[in-house]
């Protein structure tokens, strides 16, 4: 079974198979892991404060500041994870 990284279907792969059944999407193989990084990124960027128009400048000022705390944070917490995995044991 491979799942389709564009449609999100999963194909039953025979041998040779390059392509998706659903969509024709070319296949390329990613890890579990990237996968998850890449799951995990979407969800650190729903997390970020939505500035609206009608808030007042102070808002504004405090939502950006949010953003940009977390924003440093997940930098942080990201190349600490990059740095154990890289790191010898
Ligand atoms: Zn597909």
């Amino acid at each position: 079974m491979l799942k389709c990284s564009h449609c999100g279907e999963w194909n039953t792969t025979t041998e040779n198979q390059s392509h998706c059944n659903y969509c024709g999407t070319e296949f390329f193989t990613i890890s579990a892991a990237e996968e998850q990084s890449l799951a995990r990124r979407k969800t650190a960027g729903d997390l970020k404060i939505k500035i609206q128009e009608s808030d007042s400048p102070v808002v504004v000022f405090f939502k950006h500041t949010f953003n940009f705390v977390q924003m440093v944070f997940l930098a942080i917490v990201s190349f600490i994870v990059w740095f154990v995995a890289a790191g010898p044991g």
